[in-house]
């Protein structure tokens, strides 16, 4: 089996994006080849600013690496560093209507955000399928927005098939967790870098407290029940609590006598003693200099290698070789 799931380096990473699709990449790695990838070429469709790319590339290689991404049982690189896939991408986008990217919701969620409707992000989705397949994968841990897109792949890895013999490209399937397939962002939406409702995970202490506190409640006295129905304050707080603090948590919803500011107060402290190994981990990260660019060069080497080989047969099948 081989899995395979990237991140874009579009901002700090965060809550969702370590539940959606981060931890169980990590928790995955040995139960076959792992590849992890930075979606550098993605994260172009939203933003033009190389000195941020190149920073963000950065904090997200050694986020990853703090959050448990082990370079001796993964293979992890950059998506830029395997040019071929743009040409596994051009291929596949001959066997791609038109009408098929135009049903992506990822798509029109961000243009009515006010991000540019580019090419590159009305083509996302091929160039996504192409990272996918150009590595053979199976399985594709992500979170629930990446479902449409996973279908996508698995729409164009068929229509290649069928026009070009049946073993061209493998289907792969996505995992999505059901308990954090869509974890909420401080504002009850997604939590979205695009949408600025994040928690962060490498964040300022006090400041990435502070932001719990920004989570709108309604007005219920403090002596009054509290709705646990689409609480936010609960959605999250059962990602970092044990089943005994969540039962007390709602218990004290249900009760009276607890203000929100109490129940915030719990969840912030729950949600940075989740990551204090990771932050604990990231600081010798930083002190080994060097250390990332070698992880990346290595895993590059790795990846191409196997790339190559995915190309070669597929070119071979469409006729190009
Ligand atoms: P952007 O807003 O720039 O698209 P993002 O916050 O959605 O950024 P991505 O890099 O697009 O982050 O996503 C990386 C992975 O994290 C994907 O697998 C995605 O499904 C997952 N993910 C992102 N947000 C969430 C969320 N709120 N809940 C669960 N998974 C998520
Ligand atoms: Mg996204």
């Amino acid at each position: 089996m081989r899995i395979l799931t990237g991140l874009q380096p579009s901002g700090k990473l965060h809550v969702g994006n370590y539940f959606g699709a981060m931890k169980p990449a990590v928790e995955l790695q040995g139960e076959g080849d792992s590849f992890y990838f930075i979606a550098d070429y993605h994260s172009m469709t939203s933003g033009q600013d190389a000195e941020a790319l190149r920073t963000n590339v950065r904090e997200l290689a050694i986020d990853f690496l703090a959050c448990g991404l082990d370079p001796e049982r993964s293979v992890f690189f950059r998506q830029s560093a395997v040019p071929e896939v743009n040409e596994l991408a051009w291929i596949l986008s001959t066997v791609c209507p038109m009408s098929l990217l135009a049903k992506c919701h990822s798509y029109k969620d961000k243009t009515a955000q006010g991000i540019a409707a580019n090419h590159a992000l009305f083509a996302y989705p091929v160039l996504m399928a192409a990272d996918i397949l150009m590595y053979d994968a199976n399985k594709v841990p992500v979170g629930k927005d990446q479902k449409q897109h996973l279908e996508v792949t698995r729409d164009l890895a068929v229509k290649l098939n069928e026009a070009y013999g049946e073993n061209t490209v493998i289907l792969p399937e996505p995992i999505i967790r059901e308990e954090t397939e869509t974890v909420l962002g401080l504002d009850g939406r997604k939590m979205s870098k695009s949408y600025n409702n994040t928690l962060p995970i490498f964040g300022d202490e006090k400041k990435s407290k502070k932001l719990v506190m920004k989570i709108p409640t309604d007005s219920t006295p403090v002596e009054e029940p509290k709705n646990t129905e689409g609480s936010t304050i609960i959605a999250l707080y059962k990602l970092f609590a044990n089943e005994t603090d969540v039962a007390q948590m709602i218990t004290d919803h249900q009760s009276g006598g607890f203000g929100y500011g109490e129940f915030k107060k719990r969840l912030a402290e729950a949600y940075w003693d989740c990551f204090a190994p990771m932050r604990a981990r990231r600081e010798e990260i930083l002190a080994d200099q060097g250390y990332v660019e070698d992880v990346l060069k290595n895993g590059a080497e790795r990846a191409r290698e196997e790339a190559t080989k995915v190309l070669d047969r597929v070119k071979k099948a469409v006729g190009l070789i």
